[in-house]
């Protein structure tokens, strides 16, 4: 007989062991008996003979002949289990597909694929008229293809009218895995010639194939990044390795995918929230297999298996998404890391707005550090320039001086792009009469108002109600709106410059697959020529035609308690600036502000951000914050504010050392959130070891406090926001 160590998910943070008469590889999964539930665990390796043999239970079933989770990544379920204090049944869960969590085979799943039926030649003289679905007749006349292979090139209406007309049909079959498919048609589309700074970063990360080599690849916005990473990844592929590339959001991306497909024409697995539990694990399947050169995923990507891996790309490295804010709080691109050493890989970190983190890594030297500091095709840099608002007349949030600046872009047809924060119409409703603040009860926030859709909605919990139309305190017909947001300065917009035509890009306006693409489409065959939006359109699209970047208020993320929040205004503010001006128009971008003089906006718009995160990682490093120091928080919240709080000053008590700094219990940024008070406790050390060795030492005493169980609790290390 032997003993096994089985992670399970369940929230505790222990292995358990398990007996069996043949010894199933680490990284199998198995069925194992659980109290009364019946659950599937991933094997971790042989267990000592425990001392009390008769209380261990034996497994149910191996699920797995060979790993589901090979030797790399148990090795970084290990460590985010240690690194996270992170649960490892929960840890394995989290990096398994859900369609494997729940058991299901990981041998390749049934897929449709499409084949003629009937006499091919016949059907393509009936669909003389009908091109593409002749085209697509004439794809298929070489063998059978797959459903999603399929779609790349056709789209889904012509497909069906083939379908239709009996033409082809659907089968389902579990299609062989091919490793290293790629190399069969794998061929490099015309490309730019590198500039000298490209062909410099080009060959560095070339020469680097076989190792582990961490590099910042810090290009200001349209310098080539992209372009940089097409050409290392050649060679990669060429030798049948495998590249895995991180983005932050690929609804929002959806140009940087078919570039890669473009340029090499080979089918690319790509992973993000959308895809079905089903495309999912096909996808998990092919790289693991070998069969995709080139996977594009957003955070979770991280953890796909790959049989040759040969580099890793996190693209826009610097963006907020890829730090997960519950459950398993992992920093992807720290994880990247990791995997690239494991896996002897080179690893490109690229972006034009460094997150201080990886920028203080480049200048200590523990990463290459390789600059793009020109926009590539000879687009000139968008010149930044402050706007004082003070005490001028203000017309829907713009000032005056705004509104004619504005005029003059219009005039000249140009398009002009107007940057909110705010989603929505405003981000409140008060009662002019009594000064009453119509708010979401659970949060005691203010609502925001969404006119188009006739509600309020709270942008904290999400909860929705109608339009007031009295004061629900005194009663009076008064009600205004405080703030803008989106939606109003669209209206005022349609006001102010009568018979231009505008667009709104925010979440709520770009719901739907291809409404985002079709809408980023018609901005560029210059449709509209007012745009309107919030943070989506400071992720990567080029708008070649505006001119001008208005951003409307900067005040805010210069008074904000998270220290982090001057670091993403520089960033936002950049990235902005970057969509402006490409080819042959030159861009300015006007920021309006309350405090013209302050040094981090004088800074920024006068040095650019390279000057400006140098100079913030000095006043980190002085005022000790990270990553010159490390940090922690314990989250607790309740109904009960006391409760939570009481909870937070009991684990305080029990951590009590010299070693690291506790700071709080103090209440979070969000105070209130779903009817639940919120606190935190935070953790602070130069030694990132001490946090973590006195939190693992402490919570076991801390999940038994009473009070652990009746109020909602979290450790997040490195955390990237107090909200
Ligand atoms: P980034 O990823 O830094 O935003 P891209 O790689 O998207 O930059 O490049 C911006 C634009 O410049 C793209 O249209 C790209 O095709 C073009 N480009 C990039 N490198 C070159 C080059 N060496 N010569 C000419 N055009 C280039
Ligand atoms: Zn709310």
């Amino acid at each position: 007989m032997y003993f096994v160590e089985v992670a399970v998910p369940v929230p505790l943070r222990q292995a358990f062991t398990y007996s069996c008469d043949t010894m199933p590889e680490p990284g199998c999964r198995v069925r194992v008996p659980f109290g009364p539930r019946k659950l599937v665990g991933v094997v971790l390796g042989k267990s000592a003979s425990p001392d009390t043999i008769n209380k261990i239970k034996p497994l149910d079933a191996v699920l797995d002949e060979t790993p589901v989770i090979d030797g790399v990544l148990l090795t970084l379920c290990r460590w985010l289990s240690q690194y996270y204090l992170h649960p490892i049944g929960e840890v394995l869960h989290t990096v398994l597909p859900v369609l494997l969590r729940k058991g299901e085979s990981a041998q390749a799943v049934e897929e449709c694929w499409w084949q003629v039926e009937g006499d091919p030649h016949a059907h393509l003289t009936s669909l003389t008229r009908a091109k593409r679905q002749g085209a697509c007749l004439q794809a298929l006349m070489d063998g059978p293809i797959r459903d999603s292979e399929l779609k790349t090139t056709f789209a889904p209406t012509v497909i069906k009218g083939l379908a239709e007309k009996g033409f082809i049909v659907a089968d389902s079959r579990r299609p062989p895995l091919k490793p290293r498919m790629w190399l069969s048609h794998y061929k490099i589309a015309t490309k730019p010639r590198p500039d000298k700074e490209q062909a410099v970063a080009i060959t560095a990360i070339n020469q680097s194939r076989g190792k582990f080599a961490p590099f910042l690849l810090e290009g200001v916005t349209g310098s080539g990044k992209t372009e940089v990473y097409l050409q290392a990844i050649e060679e990669v592929l060429a030798s049948g390795q495998q590249v895995l590339i991180l983005v932050p959001e690929i609804g929002l991306t959806p140009q940087t995918v078919s570039r890669f497909a473009n340029r090499f024409g080979i089918d690319i697995g790509v992973l993000h929230s959308q895809l079905n539990d089903k495309d999912r694990l096909a996808v998990w399947q092919r790289a693991r297999e070998g069969e995709l050169g080139i996977i594009i995923g957003t955070r979770s990507a991280i953890f796909t298996p790959l049989k040759y891996p040969g580099m890793i790309i996190v693209d826009e490295e610097h963006d907020e998404s890829y730090k997960q804010q519950d459950g398993l709080r992992y920093q992807a691109r720290d994880l990247a890391v990791l995997r690239a050493s494991t896996e002897n890989v080179p690893l490109v970190l690229g972006t034009a707005t460094p997150s201080l983190e990886s920028l203080n890594n480049a200048l200590s030297k523990r990463y290459g550090h390789l600059h793009l500091t020109k926009r590539a095709g000879g687009a000139v840099k968008t010149h930044q320039h402050l706007l004082d608002v003070r005490d001028q007349r203000m017309q829907f949030g713009l000032a005056d001086g705004m509104i004619s600046i504005m005029r003059q872009h219009l005039s000249m047809g140009n398009q002009v792009l107007v940057f909110v924060n705010r989603r929505g119409y405003a981000p409140a409703l008060l009662c002019h009469h009594c000064g009453h603040s119509v708010d979401c009860r659970r949060c005691e926030r203010p609502y925001t108002v969404h006119r188009s859709q006739q509600r309020l909605q709270c942008h904290h919990c999400g909860s929705v109600k109608p339009i007031p139309r009295q004061c629900p305190q005194c009663g009076e017909n008064s009600l205004v709106t405080a703030g803008v947001g989106t939606e109003q300065i669209e209206e005022g917009l349609a006001q102010l410059f009568a018979g231009v035509k505008q667009v709104r890009i925010d979440s709520d306006s770009v719901r739907g697959k291809d409404k985002l693409q079709r809408t980023l489409d018609e901005i560029n065959e210059q449709k509209y020529q007012l745009l309107i939006g919030t943070q989506i359109l400071s992720k990567g699209h080029h708008f070649p035609h505006v001119t001008l970047v208005v951003v409307m208020d900067c005040d805010g993320a210069l008074f904000s308690a998270d220290f982090r929040a001057s670091e993403k205004l520089a960033q936002l503010v950049t990235q902005l600036a970057g969509r402006a001006g490409r080819a042959a128009k030159p861009g300015e971008m006007w920021l309006q502000t309350h405090n013209p003089g302050h040094p981090l906006l004088q800074d920024l718009i006068h040095n650019g951000y390279h000057h400006f995160a140098r100079q913030a990682l000095e006043e980190r490093k002085l005022a000790g914050m990270p990553p010159f120091q490390s940090q922690a928080v314990l989250r607790a919240e309740a109904t009960n504010g006391a409760q939570a709080w009481d909870f937070l000053a009991q684990t305080k008590q029990i951590l009590a050392t010299e070693k690291v700094r506790l700071n709080g219990p103090l209440p979070c940024l969000i105070e209130k959130r779903q009817g639940r008070y919120r606190f935190m406790l935070v953790l602070q050390s130069e030694q990132r070891k001490a946090i973590n060795t006195l939190l693992r030492m402490a919570l076991p005493n801390i999940s038994a406090l009473p009070l652990a169980t009746r109020v909602r609790w979290s450790v997040d290390v490195d955390p990237s926001d107090f909200s």
